[in-house]
């Protein structure tokens, strides 16, 4: 294993006992300069706390909200949750500012750690200051105060968006030191993918934690069936349903084995919601999308709408939970563009059927393609019709055969990586095009309902909404 550099910021010891990092930031670490906004205590028994949902569609370019809600009204003549909700008097929303500390383009881990903790951090690290110093995450601070504690994604669980909640780390591909501050923090919930970490086959420490969470009194589920079967009264839950991600929504929905195998992000919230809220005493979750993100970065449109329609889903879930439980903040939101895809209509007032009519053709990711470069343009030709339904022009399929021999061509370096070549030619069918395949500086969508959204309104800093879910938690803020 590759040793952590917070060896050289805290004794091993100190992350092996629950609290101990907190005792030793509640000691001076967080009143430093720099790190002022808000400190969190455990236990103010003044308020009753009220619970937190936090919804992210991670890498979610205003296009695609859009053109997820234009997809669901196109198919189902129906808007979507994230979009009725903006319909909602009492909503308050926004744009957000997401920086991080080194970049106005963040990435994951430094955007979920703005929101986690309060403070700006370098990208790529989880919660820690440029200078080595931890900042107490949500998550953590919420355990200390009795609050119940979870973590939703279609990611690995260890992944950077939930451990922005959750974790301190220096570099966000620590992954196993990652799984292993979820067992010593105690986290009620955590429902995603990632078994990788949690084996002892494939942890250079042989560790097995899936057995350490099961002695620690988590129930342990492994598939959608076992997940689904849970007697009523399971509150703490490890629920590992892949190996690596969960898969994306567009072959998890084609695949009867997938379906089998790994729950809907819908289901995992409806699921984490009753484990959470079971005993009344107030909690904080991240329900995270998180594939939306990898299919922006592949510019792959059914990857991408597909999953953002299935955060949609998981958004009724959420907002139908608010409505019987009133006391709940739900905040809704992503945390940086992702190549900023959006409809280039060439004129016409079709209402979207040229794109539409093509995205619910396609019936799996780019992977399903299984393109190779041995393949020959007839070849790729047939891999289309069969997965997407697209019949590819000859001097496509010759334009995507070159791209799998090496050839790069494109005037823009960063589309010259084969799926962004797959995205460009497939724009001529669907017209959905792409800036480029990576995080952008967009400002974003925020949006909040529930005690505690009347402060988010207009334009919005990251490092704003900590002491809105802190103040929500009844954690006690100082200065
Ligand atoms: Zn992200």
């Amino acid at each position: 294993m590759t040793p952590s550099p917070l060896k050289s910021v805290l004794p091993r010891r100190a992350f092996l006992k629950t609290g101990a990092l907190s005792a030793l930031m509640l000691a001076g670490g967080l009143g430093a300069p720099g790190t002022t906004s808000a400190l969190a205590r455990p236990q103010n028994k003044r308020r009753k706390p009220t619970n937190v949902i936090f919804m992210v569609s991670d890498g979610m370019s205003a296009g695609t909200l859009t053109m997820a809600d234009q997809f669901k009204v196109w198919r189902e003549g129906k808007a979507s949750h994230w979009r009725m909700a903006y319909e909602r008097a009492s909503a308050g929303c926004g744009l957000m500012d997401m920086s991080s500390r080194s970049s106005i383009v963040t990435d994951s881990a430094a955007a979920s750690s703005s929101w986690g903790c309060g403070h700006r951090v370098n990208n790529g690290s989880i919660n820690m200051s440029p200078e080595g110093r931890p900042h107490e995450p949500i998550l953590h601070l919420a355990k200390q105060a009795g609050r119940k504690t979870g973590l939703v994604t279609t990611a690995k669980i260890t992944h950077a968006t939930p451990a922005g909640f959750a974790a301190n780390l220096p570099d966000r591909g620590e992954e196993v030191l990652i799984a292993d501050q979820y067992l010593e923090r105690q986290y009620d919930v955590l429902l995603g993918g990632g078994v990788e970490f949690f084996c002892p086959g494939h942890r250079a420490d042989g560790r097995d934690l899936v057995a350490e969470f099961t002695a620690g009194g988590h129930r342990v589920v492994r598939d959608a069936a076992a997940l689904k079967a849970l007697p009523d009264n399971a509150d703490r839950v490890l629920g590992l349903f892949s190996e690596n991600h969960l898969p994306f929504e567009v072959d998890r929905l084609n695949d009867p084995l997938l379906r089998e195998q790994v729950p809907s992000l819908a289901e995992m919230t409806s699921r984490a919601l009753k484990a959470l809220s079971r005993e009344g005493e107030g909690f904080i979750v991240q329900i995270e999308g998180a594939r939306v993100d990898h299919a922006a970065h592949n510019n792959d449109a059914a990857g991408l709408l597909y999953d953002q329609l299935a955060f949609d889903d998981a958004i009724a879930v959420a907002l139908e939970f608010q409505e019987r439980n009133p006391d709940t903040l739900v905040i809704i939101t992503t945390d940086h563009g992702n190549a900023n895809p959006g409809i280039n209509a060439a004129g016409g007032d079709d209402g979207g059927e040229k794109t539409f009519a093509h995205i619910q053709r396609f019936t799996g990711s780019y992977g399903r393609l299984g393109l190779t470069k041995e393949m020959t343009p007839n070849e790729i030709r047939s891999r289309f019709a069969e997965i997407l339904g697209i019949d590819l022009s000859r001097a496509h399929a010759n334009l995507l055969q070159a791209s799998l021999g090496g050839e790069r061509a494109m005037p823009y370096r960063r589309m010259n990586q084969l799926n962004s070549v797959i995205g460009q030619v497939l724009a001529n069918h669907t017209e959905i095009g792409w800036v480029g395949r990576s995080h952008t500086s967009d400002y974003v969508q925020l949006l909040a309902l529930g005690p505690g959204s009347e402060k988010i309104r207009g334009f919005n800093r990251n490092t704003d909404l900590f002491p809105i879910m802190a103040r929500a938690l009844a954690l006690q803020i100082a200065g």
